[in-house]
């Protein structure tokens, strides 16, 4: 499914930007500023109903007015479809003239993998950034696990408030099971995300890094010894966890047990990548994890999903860099720059798009 027209009305800085993307690259340039990466954010919210950058939906709407709008033809094969999301006091999201009942299901019509400058700490940085990437991805491919990870948050919320309130009417047992239930059903699907992600990760590691090995092991509570276990089991063993402890929770006042605290880590050339691996290596492995990324989507829904690719280029060495440009190919990319230096960029673009002030028009 790729983009065949897109247009943004009061979203961040663009007024109302209209614009007949290409199937293949799209270079989208700009001076620092202007909203490139606004725009590549608006498509994010196309496919996950919300940004990148923000919680808030306010925050997207362009300062001064009451709401903001993304609509896009989506085409692809025999199909196409009219998506348009609004972002006014209420969300909304339709598709072909039809409303969706919760904006999250656009994630199951169309697919986008994100690459901006914060993925370049994916092996490196702090464990949130690696769920964040791991859910998102999972999301969007698996409708059930959008709707556990939707109620885990939800229990997750109402945990921190109850231990911060001191748990007055004794419901701490209570949410902490269902807690336990929920995150028990959403392991397996992590694990196994996980073991496809790692498996063509380490392929285009080494292929980039002349050889050198990448492996990941995901890490969940240590009462699970296998994440692959029926949900029933895993829910046992989460829930032993939280028995142990129960008193430190209250004590701490904040929530000690359960998948929220999952992590993958990451291990290059046999050390473990978040203590020792360099900058390069780190950098090296975040591209292969989102070429990986890429590869699953391909495999799950049949077609290319949309790669965003959000000023990352300058940050990578050239070597990595043509690696990119020449294995983005076979399907649609957006990828934003502040100048053409990267020579092999514009060869590779088959459309170009100059963003000003929040106004794009198309270089012919
Ligand atoms: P860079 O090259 O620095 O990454 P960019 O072209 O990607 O620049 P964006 O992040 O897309 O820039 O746009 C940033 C501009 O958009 C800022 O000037 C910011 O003030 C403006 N902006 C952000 N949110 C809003 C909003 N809700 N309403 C109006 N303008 C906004
Ligand atoms: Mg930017």
């Amino acid at each position: 499914m790729y983009l065949s027209s897109l247009r943004l009305t009061d979203f961040r800085n663009h007024a109302d930007t209209e614009m007949v993307p290409d199937p293949g690259t799209n270079l989208i340039l700009g001076a620092n500023a202007q909203g490139k990466t606004n725009l590549l954010e608006a498509i994010v919210c196309l496919s996950r109903g919300t940004g990148f950058r923000t919680r808030r939906d306010a925050e997207l709407r362009r300062f001064g007015t009451a709401g903001a709008a993304v609509e896009a033809r989506l085409s692809g094969g025999e199909r196409e479809y009219d998506v348009r999301l609004l972002l006014e006091d209420r969300k909304q999201a339709f598709v072909n003239g039809v409303r969706q009942r919760r904006t999250a299901e656009l994630a199951s019509l169309f697919h986008v993998v994100l690459f901006c400058p914060e993925d370049l700490e994916l092996v490196r940085g702090a464990g949130a950034i690696r769920r964040r990437f791991i859910d998102t991805a999972l999301c969007a491919l698996r409708p059930n696990y959008s709707k556990l990870y939707a109620e885990y948050n939800k229990l997750h919320a109402h945990l921190v408030r109850l231990l911060r309130d001191g748990d007055p009417d004794g419901l701490l047992d209570d949410f902490s099971y269902r807690l336990c239930c929920v995150g028990a059903r959403m392991i397996p699907y992590r694990a196994s995300f996980c073991e496809s992600l790692v498996s063509r990760a380490a392929a285009y590691h080494a292929e980039i890094a002349g050889g050198e090995t990448l492996a990941a092991e995901y890490r969940t509570v240590s009462t699970v010894p296998d994440p692959a276990a029926p949900a029933s089991v895993i829910a046992g063993q989460l829930w032993e966890h939280y028995l142990s402890h129960r008193e430190a929770s209250r004590r701490t006042g904040s929530v000690l047990t359960g998948p929220h605290r999952d992590d993958l880590l990451f291990f290059i050339g046999g050390s473990a990548a978040r203590e020792y691996a360099s900058q390069g290596q780190a950098r090296t492995a975040a591209v292969a994890c989102k070429l990986a990324e890429r590869d699953i989507f391909l495999k799950n829904d049949g077609d290319a999903p949309v790669l965003l690719l959000d000023d990352v280029l300058s940050e990578l060495d050239e070597r990595r860099r043509d690696y990119i440009i020449r294995g983005i190919g076979g399907g649609q990319v957006f990828i934003t720059a502040c100048d053409e230096a990267l020579s092999a960029l514009s060869a590779a673009a088959r459309k170009v798009f100059v963003v000003e002030g929040g106004r794009v028009t198309e270089r012919t």
